[in-house]
């Protein structure tokens, strides 16, 4: 590809309108951030790509919430409270959430939900809280203040190019994306040894259940390592993912890996790699499930009913802001005064071939997150980024930190807390690192989330 540029005209853009809080991106922290914020007092606009929300969640098709349990003293509780409490509400009225599952190992707690389900309640949570949604628009830039706070942030759409005006704005697209176009540091993991692989998700109709028996995803594991140990069949990694949905002729399969021709991972922030992804995953999906439905008890029937829209990106940039948790912290179980939640999920590491899991040292089983990780670093020319919080997966982790605190339950956390600390920054005319943490703090317990500075309540 040439790497030639053509200059464009240049032309004024019509501004879609002006709010008090934009967010980019209506993953499970972009979906916390906007109601939180609308919840605040102001008005506040979530811009999302898709036609929907849940991110990952929907869009990558995990269709399973990790990181909402600890186990903390031998026992699975949730942590993850405040505004997930409502989603999770919703989502059982709509009959779309599995009781907990245990998952790695029976080390923890997971809990499937319905992907149509998921959409609607996340519509549900965030309209509710009188935020607006504007979808099928891409975020493809931001203007800047002299100052260094965001103006504008640049959307594209079937409406053609727009400005959305906003005095506070919320980065949670997953990749950093206006941290990027803002100018604020961030760091990416080199692609081979370096970044998490990415997999295209899909799902299974037609199970025989009975015939499948109790745990049929052991015996898929069993049958997968056989087959490579006699040399008939390899598989792009190992500890695979087969699980039984809501209703259990449906299952998910979580078990492709996607990789560059070098064998690095698939960059989630290059179309061309993303483009590549999406080829190589879709026919990893139709071997893995030839394999399955061949040779499992029970999946003699079965058929691919959904490969997800998208494939799945576990890691891209962070930022690296005043402070980056660590792989460190989660494993010991930190600390911090300004908590703002907590994470209680391990460290899953998708590495070349396979998944590394390592696990708490401590028996309390979560580490709190600090307000400092949703704050963006100064940038080189010291100029501040006074109207900007970045939550979610590109939050300010470091690798190891981030393959834990990815999951979705730590990324309600940091959305909650930044939609919620966005609107107390606005009322106070400060910038965003100047807010009183402690009345952050004492509002989202107020919301009903657990930071972490007491035994958790034992809901499951
Ligand atoms: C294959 C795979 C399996 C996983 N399995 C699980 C699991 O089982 N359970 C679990 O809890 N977690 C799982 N994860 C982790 C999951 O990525 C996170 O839980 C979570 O979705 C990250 O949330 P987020 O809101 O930070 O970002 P994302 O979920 O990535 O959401 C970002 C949102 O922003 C939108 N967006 C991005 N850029 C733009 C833009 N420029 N303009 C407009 N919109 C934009 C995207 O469309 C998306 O909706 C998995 C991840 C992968 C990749």
């Amino acid at each position: 590809m040439g790497t030639e540029t053509i200059t464009e005209p240049s032309r004024r853009t019509p501004v879609y309108g002006e709010f008090d809080v934009v967010v980019v991106g209506g993953g499970p922290a972009g979906i916390m951030a906007a109601a939180a914020a609308a919840r605040a007092g102001g008005t506040a606009l979530l811009i999302e790509r898709y036609g929907f929300l849940g991110g990952a969640g929907t869009a990558g098709g995990l269709s399973t919430f990790c990181g909402l349990h600890a186990r903390t003293y031998g026992a699975d509780v949730r942590v993850i409270r405040g505004l997930a409490d409502e989603l999770l509400d919703r989502l059982v009225k709509l009959d779309g959430l599995n009781a907990p599952h245990l998952t790695i190992a029976d080390g923890i707690a997971a809990q499937a939900f319905d992907i149509s389900a998921y959409k609607i309640a996340a519509d549900e949570l965030v309209t509710g809280s009188g935020a607006r949604i504007l979808f099928h628009a891409m975020a493809v830039g931001a203007v800047l203040a002299p100052s260094g706070s965001v103006d504008a942030v640049l959307i594209e759409s079937k409406s053609g190019r727009q400005a959305v005006r906003g005095r506070f704005f919320i980065d949670a697209s997953g990749d950093g994306d206006l941290a990027c176009w803002a100018g604020v540091p961030w760091e990416k993991a080199p692609p081979v040894d370096g970044m998490m692989y990415p997999s295209l998700m899909f799902r299974i109709n037609g199970v025989d259940v009975n015939r499948a028996g109790p745990a049929p995803w052991r015996t898929v594991e069993r049958l997968m390592d056989e087959a490579e140990k006699a040399g008939t069949h390899t598989f792009p990694r190992k500890k695979p993912i087969v699980r039984p949905q809501r209703n259990p002729l449906e299952w998910r399969a979580n078990l492709t890996q996607l990789r560059r021709a070098d064998g690095g991972a698939i960059d989630g922030t290059s179309v061309e790699e993303l483009t590549r992804g999406e080829l190589i995953g879709r026919q990893q999906a139709h071997h893995a499930f030839t394999f399955i439905r061949d040779r499992t008890p029970g999946f003699e029937d079965s058929y691919i009913v959904d490969i997800a829209p998208q494939i799945g990106i576990r890691e891209t940039r962070r930022i690296i802001g005043p402070y980056q948790l660590t792989e460190e912290d989660v494993l010991g179980c930190a600390d911090f005064d300004d908590t703002i939640g907590v994470n209680g999920w391990p460290v899953e590491s998708h590495v070349a071939g396979t998944v590394e899991f390592r696990w708490q040292r401590r028996e309390r089983g979560f580490n709190q997150l600090p307000f400092r990780i949703i704050l963006p670093g100064t940038r080189a020319d010291g100029r501040p980024a006074a109207n900007l919080y970045v939550t979610g997966r590109c939050a300010s982790m470091t690798h190891g930190a981030q393959s834990a605190a990815r999951v979705t339950g730590p990324c309600f956390v940091m959305g909650e807390a930044a939609g919620t600390a966005a609107g107390m920054a606005l009322s106070a005319g400060v910038a965003g690192d100047a807010i009183d943490v402690t009345g952050l703090q004492r509002r989202l317990e107020y919301q009903g989330a657990f930071l972490g500075r007491s035994a958790p309540e034992a809901v499951l």
